[in-house]
Protein backbone atom coordinates (compact mmCIF):
# COMPACT_ATOMS: atom_id res chain seq x y z
CA UNK A 1 0.00 0.00 0.00
CA UNK A 2 1.18 3.59 -0.87
CA UNK A 3 1.74 4.73 2.54
CA UNK A 4 4.57 5.73 4.61
CA UNK A 5 4.24 6.88 8.14
CA UNK A 6 2.16 4.12 9.42
CA UNK A 7 3.47 1.00 7.77
CA UNK A 8 3.83 -1.74 10.38
CA UNK A 9 6.74 -1.33 12.22
CA UNK A 10 8.02 -3.55 14.84
CA UNK A 11 6.96 -1.48 17.39
CA UNK A 12 3.32 -0.77 17.97
CA UNK A 13 2.68 2.14 19.33
CA UNK A 14 1.20 2.73 22.59
CA UNK A 15 -0.63 5.78 23.16
CA UNK A 16 -0.89 7.41 26.69
CA UNK A 17 -3.94 9.03 27.62
CA UNK A 18 -3.13 10.13 31.34
CA UNK A 19 -2.80 7.35 33.30
CA UNK A 20 -3.83 5.22 30.71
CA UNK A 21 -2.56 3.44 27.61
CA UNK A 22 -4.44 2.08 24.41
CA UNK A 23 -2.98 -0.59 22.99
CA UNK A 24 -1.84 -2.11 25.87
CA UNK A 25 -4.81 -4.31 27.01
CA UNK A 26 -8.60 -3.73 26.23
CA UNK A 27 -9.62 0.01 26.53
CA UNK A 28 -13.47 0.82 27.12
CA UNK A 29 -14.64 3.78 26.45
CA UNK A 30 -18.09 5.05 27.35
CA UNK A 31 -20.47 8.08 27.55
CA UNK A 32 -23.82 9.28 25.90
CA UNK A 33 -23.04 10.17 22.39
CA UNK A 34 -23.92 13.67 23.22
CA UNK A 35 -23.28 16.16 25.68
CA UNK A 36 -27.13 17.23 26.23
CA UNK A 37 -26.58 19.26 29.79
CA UNK A 38 -24.33 19.67 32.92
CA UNK A 39 -26.51 17.30 34.66
CA UNK A 40 -26.93 14.33 32.23
CA UNK A 41 -22.98 13.94 30.93
CA UNK A 42 -21.67 14.53 35.05
CA UNK A 43 -24.78 11.63 36.43
CA UNK A 44 -23.30 9.68 33.61
CA UNK A 45 -19.41 10.15 34.03
CA UNK A 46 -19.38 9.53 37.47
CA UNK A 47 -21.70 5.98 37.23
CA UNK A 48 -19.08 5.34 34.17
CA UNK A 49 -16.64 5.90 36.46
CA UNK A 50 -17.61 3.97 39.25
CA UNK A 51 -17.87 0.88 36.83
CA UNK A 52 -14.13 1.40 36.29
CA UNK A 53 -14.21 3.21 32.85
CA UNK A 54 -11.73 5.89 32.75
CA UNK A 55 -12.54 7.71 29.25
CA UNK A 56 -15.58 9.16 28.95
CA UNK A 57 -17.17 10.12 25.33
CA UNK A 58 -19.46 12.79 24.50
CA UNK A 59 -19.92 15.23 21.85
CA UNK A 60 -20.68 18.83 21.61
CA UNK A 61 -20.38 19.04 18.09
CA UNK A 62 -23.32 16.13 16.67
CA UNK A 63 -22.91 15.99 12.71
CA UNK A 64 -26.60 15.28 12.40
CA UNK A 65 -28.12 14.67 8.91
CA UNK A 66 -31.01 16.68 9.31
CA UNK A 67 -30.04 20.19 10.30
CA UNK A 68 -33.64 20.71 12.39
CA UNK A 69 -31.76 17.64 14.59
CA UNK A 70 -30.32 18.56 17.71
CA UNK A 71 -26.89 19.67 16.66
CA UNK A 72 -24.86 19.11 20.14
CA UNK A 73 -24.32 22.02 22.96
CA UNK A 74 -21.30 23.67 20.84
CA UNK A 75 -18.39 25.87 22.50
CA UNK A 76 -21.45 26.03 25.80
CA UNK A 77 -20.62 21.84 26.46
CA UNK A 78 -16.74 23.05 27.34
CA UNK A 79 -17.49 23.60 30.80
CA UNK A 80 -19.67 20.98 31.49
CA UNK A 81 -16.43 19.16 30.20
CA UNK A 82 -14.47 20.72 32.37
CA UNK A 83 -16.33 19.89 35.26
CA UNK A 84 -16.49 16.33 34.68
CA UNK A 85 -13.19 15.99 34.12
CA UNK A 86 -11.61 17.93 37.27
CA UNK A 87 -14.13 17.13 40.05
CA UNK A 88 -14.40 13.04 38.68
CA UNK A 89 -10.45 12.55 37.06
CA UNK A 90 -11.43 10.99 33.76
CA UNK A 91 -10.22 11.99 30.01
CA UNK A 92 -12.79 13.20 27.67
CA UNK A 93 -13.19 11.86 23.86
CA UNK A 94 -15.04 14.97 21.89
CA UNK A 95 -15.65 15.13 18.03
CA UNK A 96 -14.33 18.67 16.68
CA UNK A 97 -15.90 19.15 13.36
CA UNK A 98 -14.54 22.29 12.11
CA UNK A 99 -10.49 23.29 12.66
CA UNK A 100 -11.67 26.64 14.02
CA UNK A 101 -12.69 24.90 17.01
CA UNK A 102 -9.56 22.78 17.83
CA UNK A 103 -7.91 25.62 19.78
CA UNK A 104 -11.21 26.30 22.06
CA UNK A 105 -11.33 22.14 22.83
CA UNK A 106 -7.60 21.60 23.38
CA UNK A 107 -7.40 22.30 27.07
CA UNK A 108 -10.75 20.48 27.73
CA UNK A 109 -10.81 17.42 25.72
CA UNK A 110 -7.96 14.49 25.67
CA UNK A 111 -8.60 12.54 22.90
CA UNK A 112 -9.87 14.65 19.19
CA UNK A 113 -12.74 12.44 17.43
CA UNK A 114 -12.87 12.86 13.95
CA UNK A 115 -16.54 11.59 12.60
CA UNK A 116 -16.96 9.17 10.19
CA UNK A 117 -18.58 11.81 8.18
CA UNK A 118 -15.72 14.48 8.19
CA UNK A 119 -12.89 11.27 7.45
CA UNK A 120 -11.56 12.69 4.57
CA UNK A 121 -11.76 16.40 5.43
CA UNK A 122 -7.95 17.45 4.48
CA UNK A 123 -8.05 20.50 6.44
CA UNK A 124 -9.34 18.84 9.62
CA UNK A 125 -7.18 16.21 9.87
CA UNK A 126 -3.75 18.05 9.05
CA UNK A 127 -5.10 20.62 11.56
CA UNK A 128 -5.46 17.42 14.40
CA UNK A 129 -2.10 16.32 13.10
CA UNK A 130 -0.23 19.84 14.25
CA UNK A 131 -2.46 19.23 17.78
CA UNK A 132 -0.30 18.00 20.03
CA UNK A 133 -3.30 15.31 21.47
CA UNK A 134 -4.12 12.05 20.26
CA UNK A 135 -6.65 11.65 17.36
CA UNK A 136 -9.86 8.67 17.46
CA UNK A 137 -10.20 8.54 13.85
CA UNK A 138 -13.38 7.01 12.73
CA UNK A 139 -13.87 5.22 9.25
CA UNK A 140 -15.83 6.93 6.60
CA UNK A 141 -18.83 5.12 6.21
CA UNK A 142 -18.34 5.01 2.31
CA UNK A 143 -14.47 4.66 2.96
CA UNK A 144 -12.39 1.77 1.73
CA UNK A 145 -9.50 0.50 4.26
CA UNK A 146 -6.85 2.04 2.58
CA UNK A 147 -9.10 5.48 2.42
CA UNK A 148 -9.02 5.21 5.89
CA UNK A 149 -5.41 4.44 6.37
CA UNK A 150 -4.36 7.47 3.99
CA UNK A 151 -6.54 9.81 5.83
CA UNK A 152 -4.26 8.78 8.96
CA UNK A 153 -1.41 9.20 7.08
CA UNK A 154 -2.24 12.96 7.00
CA UNK A 155 -2.52 13.47 10.60
CA UNK A 156 1.15 11.49 10.77
CA UNK A 157 2.70 13.24 8.33
CA UNK A 158 1.62 16.62 10.22
CA UNK A 159 3.94 15.00 12.81
CA UNK A 160 0.83 13.27 15.14
CA UNK A 161 1.14 9.92 15.53
CA UNK A 162 -0.81 9.38 18.13
CA UNK A 163 -3.61 8.22 16.21
CA UNK A 164 -6.05 5.27 17.14
CA UNK A 165 -7.90 3.82 14.33
CA UNK A 166 -11.95 3.25 15.27
CA UNK A 167 -13.76 0.69 12.97
CA UNK A 168 -17.27 2.28 13.40
CA UNK A 169 -19.60 0.30 10.40
CA UNK A 170 -19.89 0.82 6.72
CA UNK A 171 -23.02 1.68 4.68
CA UNK A 172 -23.64 -1.69 2.77
CA UNK A 173 -27.25 -2.94 1.07
CA UNK A 174 -27.88 -4.35 4.46
CA UNK A 175 -30.25 -2.41 6.60
CA UNK A 176 -31.39 -4.25 9.50
CA UNK A 177 -28.57 -3.18 11.09
CA UNK A 178 -27.84 1.00 10.90
CA UNK A 179 -24.19 -0.32 9.36
CA UNK A 180 -22.50 -3.35 8.61
CA UNK A 181 -19.43 -3.92 11.20
CA UNK A 182 -16.40 -4.64 9.25
CA UNK A 183 -14.39 -6.51 11.71
CA UNK A 184 -11.83 -7.99 9.06
CA UNK A 185 -10.64 -4.22 9.33
CA UNK A 186 -9.37 -4.70 13.03
CA UNK A 187 -6.51 -8.11 11.29
CA UNK A 188 -5.87 -6.04 8.22
CA UNK A 189 -5.05 -2.43 10.09
CA UNK A 190 -2.87 -4.62 12.62
CA UNK A 191 -1.12 -6.39 9.17
CA UNK A 192 -0.47 -3.09 7.68
CA UNK A 193 -0.02 -1.18 10.44
CA UNK A 194 1.65 -0.16 14.19
CA UNK A 195 -1.55 2.13 15.03
CA UNK A 196 -3.90 0.78 17.66
CA UNK A 197 -7.44 0.28 16.38
CA UNK A 198 -10.99 -0.12 18.67
CA UNK A 199 -14.61 -0.73 17.72
CA UNK A 200 -17.70 1.40 18.17
CA UNK A 201 -20.53 -1.76 18.08
CA UNK A 202 -22.97 0.99 18.56
CA UNK A 203 -22.73 3.00 15.60
CA UNK A 204 -21.01 -0.37 13.93
CA UNK A 205 -24.65 -2.02 14.51
CA UNK A 206 -27.16 0.93 15.63
CA UNK A 207 -28.72 -2.29 17.84
CA UNK A 208 -28.83 -2.32 21.57
CA UNK A 209 -28.92 -6.29 21.20
CA UNK A 210 -26.07 -6.37 19.19
CA UNK A 211 -23.35 -4.59 21.34
CA UNK A 212 -22.61 -7.82 22.89
CA UNK A 213 -21.44 -10.23 21.02
CA UNK A 214 -19.95 -7.97 18.45
CA UNK A 215 -18.00 -6.71 21.19
CA UNK A 216 -16.92 -10.30 21.76
CA UNK A 217 -16.48 -10.60 18.11
CA UNK A 218 -13.93 -7.65 17.82
CA UNK A 219 -12.16 -8.57 21.09
CA UNK A 220 -11.55 -12.41 18.94
CA UNK A 221 -9.79 -10.64 16.20
CA UNK A 222 -7.87 -8.35 18.09
CA UNK A 223 -9.90 -5.39 19.20
CA UNK A 224 -7.43 -2.73 21.15
CA UNK A 225 -10.82 -1.44 22.42
CA UNK A 226 -14.11 -0.58 22.58
CA UNK A 227 -16.16 2.50 22.56
CA UNK A 228 -19.98 2.15 23.82
CA UNK A 229 -22.81 4.75 23.94
CA UNK A 230 -24.48 4.98 26.96
CA UNK A 231 -27.50 7.08 27.95
CA UNK A 232 -28.94 7.39 32.06
CA UNK A 233 -32.34 7.23 29.80
CA UNK A 234 -31.97 6.43 26.29
CA UNK A 235 -35.47 7.03 25.28
CA UNK A 236 -34.74 10.58 25.91
CA UNK A 237 -31.48 10.78 24.35
CA UNK A 238 -31.63 13.88 22.05
CA UNK A 239 -29.45 11.58 19.79
CA UNK A 240 -28.83 7.90 19.08
CA UNK A 241 -31.08 6.37 21.70
CA UNK A 242 -31.99 3.68 19.66
CA UNK A 243 -28.43 2.62 20.00
CA UNK A 244 -27.74 3.48 23.48
CA UNK A 245 -27.66 1.35 26.88
CA UNK A 246 -28.67 2.80 29.75
CA UNK A 247 -26.24 2.11 32.83
CA UNK A 248 -27.64 -1.45 33.91
CA UNK A 249 -27.32 -2.65 30.50
CA UNK A 250 -23.97 -1.49 30.47
CA UNK A 251 -22.76 -2.70 33.54
CA UNK A 252 -23.92 -6.08 32.07
CA UNK A 253 -22.41 -5.99 29.18
CA UNK A 254 -19.14 -4.85 30.64
CA UNK A 255 -19.34 -8.10 33.12
CA UNK A 256 -19.34 -10.23 29.91
CA UNK A 257 -17.01 -8.53 27.89
CA UNK A 258 -14.37 -8.25 30.84
CA UNK A 259 -14.65 -11.84 31.49
CA UNK A 260 -14.88 -12.90 27.48
CA UNK A 261 -11.31 -10.88 27.20
CA UNK A 262 -9.96 -12.75 30.40
CA UNK A 263 -10.99 -15.96 29.02
CA UNK A 264 -9.08 -14.87 25.80
CA UNK A 265 -6.05 -14.10 27.10
CA UNK A 266 -5.75 -17.33 29.54
CA UNK A 267 -6.55 -19.33 26.45
CA UNK A 268 -3.79 -17.75 24.48
CA UNK A 269 -1.29 -17.68 27.57
CA UNK A 270 -2.20 -21.30 28.00
CA UNK A 271 -1.51 -22.40 24.29
CA UNK A 272 1.90 -20.32 24.63
CA UNK A 273 2.78 -23.06 26.76
C1 LIG B 1 -20.51 9.51 17.31
O1 LIG B 1 -19.51 8.90 17.74
O2 LIG B 1 -21.45 9.90 18.00
C2 LIG B 1 -20.63 9.66 15.83
C3 LIG B 1 -21.32 10.66 15.30
O3 LIG B 1 -20.01 8.68 15.17
P1 LIG B 1 -19.75 8.45 13.60
O4 LIG B 1 -18.93 9.61 13.18
O5 LIG B 1 -19.05 7.15 13.59
O6 LIG B 1 -21.11 8.41 12.95
MN1 LIG C 1 -23.76 8.72 18.33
Amino acid sequence: MDFKKLKRKDTKRFIKVGDTVIGDGLTIIAGPCAVESEEQIYFSAKRLKELGINIIRGGIFKPRTSPHSFQGLGLDGLKYLDTVKKELGVYIVSEVMDPRDIDSMFPFVDIFQIGSRNMQNFSLLKEVGRAKKPVLLKRGMASTIREWLLAAEYIAEEGNLDIILCERGIRTFENYTRNTLDLSSVPIVKELTFLPIIVDPSHGTGLKSLILPMSKASIACGSDGLMIEVHPDPKRALSDGRQSLNFEEFEKVLVEIKDFYKSLEEFKNHSLL
